[in-house]
């Protein structure tokens, strides 16, 4: 679903899997209570709840087998849903089958069945609250972590820079001359470009280099294992890639962008509040010098 720092899935097919993670919690109850009922009131037990393939059958296990999104069904905590719905089924199964037969139910075969019904539901409400979690974590523009998210992030960088020494470089990233994009072509297009020059900072960036949408047009990149010199390296090829993309608006126009960067090395007795402020001087430094490049911090009063 997400890779810890980058969101595929969209708000509203996290919202539609959170209403069917929130219906098989009440269906299974309701599927529990049904059990008692026939067993209390010596009623019949419904067919489906003999059969061997009743975790097909639910309209949970419907919607869970035929859901469309192969991302859901990649992450890890979605997949194990599968064996504890089908191990709670199971487990009721026999107690139906003893029910329909008149037969006894042992106190072990009760107990199984109360703790497999248990872990479904915990299990469910881990993925439901994941998913929820993941709303609030992600801007639902760009699927890239926004700044709350982000900062605890750059809270256990800078202790690994304080405990270890190990150098690591934030980025400040702005689109240049973006409102202009807005004017001319639409918020729409203006929404495609933070898209795409999002996509390009994925694909480019090293795979451990995080990156958040900061605010409108503007990125946050954290470069672990770097001193200013070597981010530069890594941000030019950005850089570049960026500057050479075509973006391609409805009606088949092509445009360009470029950005400007500023770059800034944590240190251990600065917070991470003015770690963020020097990027931000750096990148209006990049600004003022003509755009369309990268400037390193170059210390209190100095020139970048
Ligand atoms: P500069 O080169 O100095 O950075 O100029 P700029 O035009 O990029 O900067 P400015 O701050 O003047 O404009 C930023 C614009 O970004 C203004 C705002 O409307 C737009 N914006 C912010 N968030 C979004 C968004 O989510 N979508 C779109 N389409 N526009 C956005
Ligand atoms: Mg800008
Ligand atoms: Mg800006």
């Amino acid at each position: 679903m997400f890779n810890g720092h980058y969101q595929f899935l969209t708000p509203e097919e996290i919202e539609l899997v959170i209403q069917k993670l929130e219906y098989a919690i009440a269906e299974h109850t309701r599927w529990l209570n049904d059990l008692y009922r026939s067993r209390i009131c010596g009623l019949p037990v419904a067919e489906i709840y003999l059969k061997k393939t009743a975790h097909h059958l639910c309209r949970f296990g419907q919607w869970y087998n035929n859901t469309s999104s192969p991302i859901l069904r990649g992450y890890e905590d979605f997949i194990l849903i599968d064996r504890l719905h089908r191990a709670m089924h199971d487990s009721a199964r026999i107690l139906a089958i003893k029910t329909k037969q008149g037969e006894d139910i042992t106190v072990k075969e009760y107990d199984t069945f109360v703790k497999k019904e248990g872990d479904l539901s915990t299990g469910l409400l881990k993925l439901r609250n994941e998913m929820r979690d993941n709303l609030f974590a992600f801007d639902s523009l760009t699927g890239l972590l926004n700044r709350q998210s982000f900062f605890t992030i750059l809270i256990q960088e800078h202790a690994r820079v304080v405990r270890t020494g190990r150098p690591c470089c934030i980025s400040m990233v702005d689109i240049d001359h973006f409102k202009n994009v807005n004017d001319t072509y639409g918020h729409l297009a203006g929404d495609k470009v933070l898209q795409e020059t999002t996509q390009c900072l994925i694909r480019h960036r090293r795979p451990y280099d995080s990156i958040c949408r900061y605010g409108g047009e503007e990125f946050l990149i954290c470069l672990p294992g770097t001193v200013p010199d070597t981010a530069r390296n890594i941000l030019e090829r950005l850089r570049t890639r960026i500057s050479s993309m075509l973006i391609v608006l409805d009606g088949n126009r092509g445009i360009n962008i470029t950005v400007s960067f500023g770059i800034v090395e944590m240190e251990p007795d600065i917070s991470i509040t003015d770690i963020i402020s020097r990027a931000d001087e750096s990148m209006y430094a990049a600004k003022n010098s003509g755009r369309n490049r990268i400037c390193i911090w170059e210390g209190i009063g100095g020139k970048e």
